[in-house]
């Protein structure tokens, strides 16, 4: 390792004993610029000094006065942009709990690392680090204001990938799901989780939905014409559906298009609690009513997923990724995948396992017998442009690898 000097480090631990340990550690690893706190307050102090934030904190989670967790929540509220580490003395499964709290901030999780910390998984962590280039990480996560995206909107700067959706019992590709991207002038790439929310937040949804809806109904088009015949799905916000004349502009979108509703499939997230939901639900069945196929997405983390259930005659329910990756090996996930998917049957509805990444994955999908999946072990969401060639190779490596055998 070199250069690590400049690399700036906080260690927050009540135990000076650890503070000596881990920092001793580190400096053997070549990191010099490190600073020990044995409390959130004083670390706290040392975040806001104007010297700034440092690229990387280890955190001990057990504090006497602030403990880790608290000490995460005003990390979020000083917009931390480096990564953390988190260290404990308590068992996995309380690791694990803290570890998804920091990833849903957005805050980069290196590991964590159980006390007593050994050198070799300190080094193995530190080992797959990139640090940034100082000040590149801040600007990059900084939010997107409203009047950079309405621009990019105007200026047809958001571009549609398309990720497949294949049969789970023969690997057909039944069809693919509309991913907007943001093709930055700067920036490069922008996900959409950088921007869908500033888009819902400052009233920009409706216009940024019908330029995806548009342009993934004229690239369905162009699809069909060339003999792909392909259910498109496209993502509605909740936001979308606060306006009544919604259901009208989908169907004369599809009509324009030349599109039958029933291949047309609208996928629904809830994203947070709807105070009133008579007008959603007039619009999803009006929708319904014309043949669109209703998806409820990510389903089991929102807040009223199964309401939702009750209240909408959904076609597709989308068991959300984070109980379907690795379900085959934890018995918590299974239950819920595996209850998920029972429910689903139940109610007659087609199911869709998200985020598939490995052939374990598959494998566990086809013995549990579930419809339809997505997932980077089939494909990452592409440019229209690819998809065709894409299939090919897919149905050559059903073949070869034997995955419908
Ligand atoms: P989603 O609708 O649940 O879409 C699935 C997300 O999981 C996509 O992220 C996709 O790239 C990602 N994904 C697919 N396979 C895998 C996998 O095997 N592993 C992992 N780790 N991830 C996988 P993406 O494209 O970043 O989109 C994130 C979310 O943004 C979407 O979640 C959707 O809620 C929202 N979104 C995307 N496009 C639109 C849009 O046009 N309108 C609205 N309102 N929301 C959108
Ligand atoms: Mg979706
Ligand atoms: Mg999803």
């Amino acid at each position: 390792m070199t250069n690590n000097f400049a690399v700036r480090i906080m260690l927050l631990d009540d135990e000076p004993l650890m503070l000596k340990l881990i920092g001793r550690l580190l400096e053997n690893l070549g990191f010099t610029a490190v600073s020990p706190y044995s409390s959130g307050a004083a670390a706290l102090v040392a975040l806001d000094a104007p010297s700034g934030q440092p690229e990387l904190i280890l955190l001990d989670l057990n504090m006497p006065e602030m403990d880790g967790i608290e000490f995460v929540r005003h990390l979020v509220q000083r917009n931390y942009a480096g990564s953390l580490v988190l260290i404990s003395g308590e068992d996995e499964r309380m690791l694990q709990a803290a570890s998804k709290l920091v990833q849903a901030h957005k805050i980069e999780l290196l590991g964590h690392l159980q006390k007593p910390v050994s050198p070799e998984a300190l080094t193995a962590l530190l080992a797959q680090w990139r640090p940034p280039a100082p000040g590149r990480s801040r600007a990059a996560r900084a939010a997107y204001g409203a009047d950079t995206l309405r621009a990019a909107i105007a200026n047809g700067e958001l571009v549609n990938y398309y990720q497949p959706k294949v049969a789970v019992a023969d690997g057909r590709v039944v069809g693919v799901e509309t991913l907007v991207r943001w093709r930055h002038p700067t920036d490069g790439l922008v996900f959409p989780d950088q921007f869908i929310g500033v888009a819902e937040a400052h009233g920009l949804i409706d216009d940024l939905t019908r330029v995806v809806l548009h342009d993934a109904l004229a690239q369905a088009r162009d699809w069909c014409d060339a003999g792909l015949a392909l259910r498109i799905a496209i993502n509605v916000s909740m936001d979308n559906l606060a306006a009544l004349d919604f259901a009208d502009h989908v169907a004369a979108a599809a009509a324009a298009a030349g599109i039958a509703p029933v291949e047309i499939v609208l996928e629904v997230t809830e994203s947070r609690l709807m105070a009133d939901l008579r007008v959603p639900l007039e619009i999803l069945t009006r929708l319904r009513l014309k043949r669109f196929r209703l998806s409820i997405d990510d389903f089991g983390t929102g807040h009223s997923s199964l309401a939702q259930l009750r209240d909408i005659p959904f076609d597709e329910l989308k068991i959300d990724r984070s109980f379907v990756h690795g379900a085959h090996g934890d018995p918590t996930l299974r239950a819920i995948f595996d209850s998920n998917l029972h429910l689903a049957r139940e109610l007659g509805i087609e199911v869709v396992a998200e985020g598939i990444e490995d052939l374990a994955d598959w494998e566990f999908l086809r013995r549990a017998g579930c419809d339809l999946t997505q997932g980077y072990f089939i494909a990452r969401p592409m440019p229209a442009a690819d998809l065709a060639g894409w299939i090919e190779t897919w149905e050559a490596r059903l073949r070869v690898e034997a995955l419908v055998l």
